[in-house]
């Protein structure tokens, strides 16, 4: 009974003794506790003699059924004294036991059975005859702050299965019957079972079972016959596992002690269940929002709106960091009301603290988002019954500018006649019975005409704003090539037509395309040099190009001295957009993130194309690592083209010396490409007015470097040299912003256009008449070739060794018919994850997964706010499944493959870093150390967790494997030539899971790296 206590005055302390649950199972008799927190301390030096003994067994089994928005605390439910209650619930990942029933992660609902057994073998207690030791314990009780003394523990088995039970109330009677039988046996063992035959099919049809437990064994047990078993196979063994301590106030023992954790002070009842319910209230929230996140049926919306996913997850990670603020200021509360340092001020510490107010607000954001969703199913669903294809705009880079042509060529529509309806949620609902016109009169045409496909384009998260419903009409009308866009509105009638290019190649890269690679130092003009050259090809003079529209394939800005007093304008050319690749704010510190392509037709009438590799620049500024990171770009680019006409390096006049990346660059890429490339490469000149159309002081620079190579026949003469002047292009652009110039500034800028042009044309001729188009060559690959090879591996390597432990984990537990499938899939943009950042946990039964969200980066991550240097970028992100199917590899069979990728692993490994010397780093080691360091975290957050903590001690091993595999080589100064590295390159290639990440990545790289084409119109 809690009796009342404390006022200053009355010092007389109270000898309650309080019971606890043995969430902690490593207590004896004498062992030091804290009330305050509800942990054990140090144990008292008592020996046998000072305790009783009891033998008896009481086994209680009974079944409890759940309630539909049941408030009563779980911990209620599984009998969890008051007072401990708060305890449990103020550390939510700190419970271990059955206490871990708090992680349940299912709601509770009329289908949820609870089965409670619990069995005292034993019970001890201290015995009448204490020695009294008490000045050497005095000293240890005040320095542990324990408030309590455990003076008898019950020991045995306490276990509480949590059951989900199917929506069939047939089926539901079944069960209910089945685990009532098993109850009635629990409770008197000399029952036999008699489960009739089909029981164990009915218990089978138990949708969730979550097994809690002081026995660690049976936390590992996930049906509730096995939980029959386990219990009725070991009657007959003592198990001796604490289940309940009771504890004495630290006075009973030493009734002149007072130092202050003498005192304990009981929070008075209404208040430790107002806390409680409060506790639960929140608790609960968090859960229903991440139960519809992860366990309701989102495969439509995996399928359209993973981003939007994504959000949502990060989302609700913000709010569970927002309870943890909550727990955490409760938490100092009830242990300052523990020791009666503070008084009671009611409802002020929950409902009214800012905290509380703020978390209140994000989670009916978040929820009225969920609900979104559900429309937005509901939507989709609706519209396939109406054979509409649902498209998310948002997945395809749309901009103002572009979105109707880009989101036919996207949507591969043109060969065939479409309709494309593009709204937004928010049009819909301002308009609802225009949307619904427009639907269904859609369907009607597309019910009577075969050829017609119907889409729906979902514009809610993309960046274009619509300003109406609209269809955009796509019709293949001739042979000639030329398609037709109409937009047109219902209520409002624009009609604007225009006329597309001709359709896009079902590959970008076919043999009659004339491939120019184009490298260059940042800030040396390479985008205004692509833009200036398909001008020169197009506008033989100055006239022509001011008379028609110049062409824009990369929009640039650029500042130009203007005017007697030297005025500086800064001049635009082109549309500019957030989501295009280069940095308009500062011009000049160009960053072109990734390779692109870009294409041009030489002539109206011929297939052929000329296509322009514009690559990230180097000596980035943001430092040689960037550089790195570049240059590996650029490698996997040209890596997957099937030929290059030509590699040029774009230099300006006159430099005073080469940067030093320019040459690790040029021997990258023959290193690469191999020798047959060496007569492909080109060097041109920007700005070479001021030189006279010649390569200045740049000459001598190149010659010097040429000549330091051990290889010397890169040619480097007039044949191979294009001097062009960029300020021709500039001023026309000027003139086209308006700005004026004198009668001379023009003479010179005709003369340098003509100029230029003669340049352009002989460059293509060059390509056509004296080069020799270079063919990677698959039969000789090189070492560097391997490296880039290699490099896109790690990850599906590690990822596969992953995947492979925990399907073995899973084939040693009883868990049948179970297995974790990972489904890689493309990304739209590029992406990071960050590995400060918690990771998304999502529960797969008893095993924890660690969903890794992916951060966009504008400039800084629009995620989080941890450095740039926490994040890594990815290709393709990678979600996992739960699926019913069992594992179809055999143990033996999944170990041995486990060994084979370690093994090739660090052969790969030991191949780069050792024999190449072309990578720095060890390349499995840091992926090794994060996915144990991510299990790390999962286990520390979530509970159970023992399928997690195998996992984390088969990837040390296998860390450890991999490490001692490197060092043999090391030892043995093993020599791995490329001929067996290309043989494991191909074995691993084998793996169905690395193949199938291996296709996503480049399915990745396309989608970045799509080619803009030039509109000709
Ligand atoms: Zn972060
Ligand atoms: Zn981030």
């Amino acid at each position: 009974m809690a009796q009342k206590q404390t006022n200053g005055d009355n010092k007389k302390p109270t000898l309650v003794s309080i019971n606890r649950t043995a969430i902690d199972p490593n207590g004896c008799i004498g062992s030091l506790y804290n009330g305050y927190r509800d942990v054990l301390c140090e144990k008292l030096p008592w020996s046998n003699e000072d305790k009783l003994t009891k033998v008896h067994k009481i086994p209680q089994c009974i079944m409890k059924k759940g309630k539909k928005d049941q408030n009563e605390s779980l911990l209620q439910i599984i009998n969890i004294p008051e007072g401990l209650r708060l305890s449990v619930l103020l550390r939510p990942t700190g419970n271990n036991g059955i206490a871990a029933i708090i992680n349940y992660p299912y709601p509770i609902n009329e289908y949820t059975r609870f089965l409670l057994y619990s069995c005292v073998y034993e019970e001890e207690q201290v015995s009448e005859k204490l020695s009294k030791k008490q000045k050497t314990i005095k000293s240890v009780i005040s320095l542990a702050s324990a408030t309590h003394i455990i003076t008898c523990i019950s020991y045995g088995i306490d276990v509480v299965v949590v059951l989900q039970l199917p929506f069939d109330k047939a089926l539901v009677t079944a069960i209910d019957d089945a685990l009532q039988r098993i109850c009635i046996h629990l409770n008197d063992e000399q029952d036999a079972l008699i489960l009739k035959s089909d029981d164990e099919h009915i218990l089978e049809q138990i949708t969730n079972t979550m097994v809690y437990s002081n026995i660690p064994s049976l936390m590992e047990l996930s049906t509730v016959y096995d939980v029959y078993l386990y219990i009725d196979e070991n009657k007959n063994e003592n198990i001796h596992r604490p289940i309940m301590y009771t504890l004495q106030p630290i006075k009973w023992l030493f009734p002149d002690y007072n130092e202050p954790n003498a005192y304990f002070n009981l929070i008075p009842p209404e208040f430790d269940r107002e806390v409680e319910q409060y506790l639960i209230y929140l608790s609960n929230v968090l859960k229903n929002i991440k139960y519809s996140l992860d366990f309701s049926d989102n495969g439509l919306m995996y399928k359209y709106l993973e981003d939007q996913i994504y959000k949502k997850q990060c989302q609700w990670l913000i709010l569970s960091k927002m309870h943890d603020h909550i727990i955490a200021r409760l938490r100092r509360l009830i242990i300052d009301l523990r020791k009666n340092r503070t008084t009671v001020s009611k409802r002020d510490q929950l409902f009214y603290h800012v905290d509380h107010v703020n978390f209140e607000k994000s989670a009916q954001i978040l929820q009225e988002n969920l609900n979104d969703f559900k429309n937005k199913e509901k939507l989709i669903v609706g519209l396939r019954d109406q054979h509409f294809e649902y498209c998310n705009a948002a997945q395809l880079n749309l901009t103002k500018y572009n979105y109707e042509k880009t989101l036919k060529c996207k949507l591969k529509m043109k060969d065939r006649n479409n309709k494309i309806l593009c709204t937004t949620d928010t049009l819909n609902k301002k308009n609802g019975s225009k949307l619904n016109l427009l639907r269904n009169q859609l369907a009607k045409e597309c019910e009577i005409n075969q050829n017609l496909y119907i889409t729906y384009a979902d514009f809610s998260y993309s960046t274009v704003e619509l300003e109406d419903i609209e269809i955009l009409t796509t019709s293949q009308t001739n042979n000639n090539k030329k398609s037709h866009l109409q937009k047109s509105s219902s209520t409002v009638t624009k009609n604007k037509t225009s006329t597309s290019q001709q359709s896009l190649p079902s590959s970008p890269i076919t043999n009659d395309n004339i491939n120019i690679l184009l490298l260059g130092e940042t800030g040396v003009g390479k985008s205004t040099f692509i833009n200036a050259f398909v001008n020169y090809l197009k506008f033989k003079t100055f006239e022509q190009a001011q008379s028609n529209t110049p062409i824009v394939l990369i929009p640039v800005s650029f500042l130009m001295t203007v005017g007697d007093d030297f005025q500086e304008r800064l001049i635009k050319f082109g549309d500019f957009d957030s989501s295009n690749n280069e940095d308009f704010d500062h011009p000049g510190e160009s960053v072109t993130q990734h390779c692109r392509m870009y294409e041009f037709h030489l002539s109206d009438n011929d297939e052929k194309k000329l296509c322009i590799i514009d690559t990230p620049g180097f000596g980035d500024t943001r430092g040689l690592d960037q550089d790195d990171l570049n240059m590996q770009d650029i490698l996997e680019y040209i890596n997957e083209l099937t030929h290059l006409n030509a590699i040029c390096f774009l230099l300006k006049p006159n430099a005073s010396k080469l940067h030093t990346f320019f040459r690790m660059c040029f021997i990258q890429l023959l290193d690469l490409l191999g020798p047959n490339a060496y007569q492909n490469i080109i060097f041109c000149f920007t700005n070479a007015r001021s030189t006279f159309y010649g390569p200045g002081d740049t000459a001598p620079l190149i010659k010097t470097m040429l000549k330091s190579f051990s290889i010397n026949n890169i040619p480097f003469k007039k044949d191979n040299t294009f001097c062009f002047d960029n300020e021709s292009f500039r001023y026309l652009v000027a003139l086209q912003n308006g700005i004026e110039f004198n009668n001379d500034e023009k003479h010179d800028y005709y003369e340098s256009w003509s100029i230029s042009v003669k340049e352009s044309y002989r460059l293509i001729d060059y390509i056509h008449e004296n080069l020799i188009t270079y063919r990677s060559n698959n039969e000789c690959k090189s070492n560097k070739h391997a490296q880039v090879e290699i490099s896109h591996m790690i990850r599906p390597m590690l990822t596969t060794m992953q995947n492979i432990l925990q399907n073995l984990i899973l084939s040693k537990t009883n868990i049948k018919n179970k297995s974790i499938t990972m489904f890689p899939k493309a990304i739209h943009r590029p992406a990071s994850i960050c590995l400060s950042c918690k990771p998304y946990p999502l529960q797969f039964g008893n095993f924890w997964i660690a969903r890794n969200i992916p951060h966009e980066f504008l400039k800084k991550c629009l995620v989080c706010s941890c450095p740039i240097e926490q994040h890594i970028a990815i290709h393709y992100v990678l979600n996992s499944e739960y699926s019913n199917k069992s594992v179809s590899n055999h143990p033996e069979e999944m170990i041995n493959m486990v060994n084979q990728l370690c093994t090739i692993g660090a052969e790969f490994d030991y191949f780069l870093v050792h024999i190449t010397h072309s990578s720095k780093n060890d390349l499995f080691l840091p992926g090794f150390l994060r996915m144990i360091d991510e299990e790390n975290k999962l286990c520390q957050s979530q509970k159970p967790n023992h399928l997690n903590s195998q996992l984390i001690k088969e990837l040390t091993r296998l860390k450890n494997q991999y490490e001692n595999r490197i060092e043999e080589f090391k030892s043995n100064q093993q020599l791995i030539d490329l001929l067996i590295i290309n043989e494991h390159i191909t074995t691993i290639r084998k793996y169905p899971l690395i193949q199938v990440q291996l296709d996503i990545m480049k399915q990745t790289q396309k989608m970045m790296t799509e080619p803009y084409e030039v509109s000709q119109d």
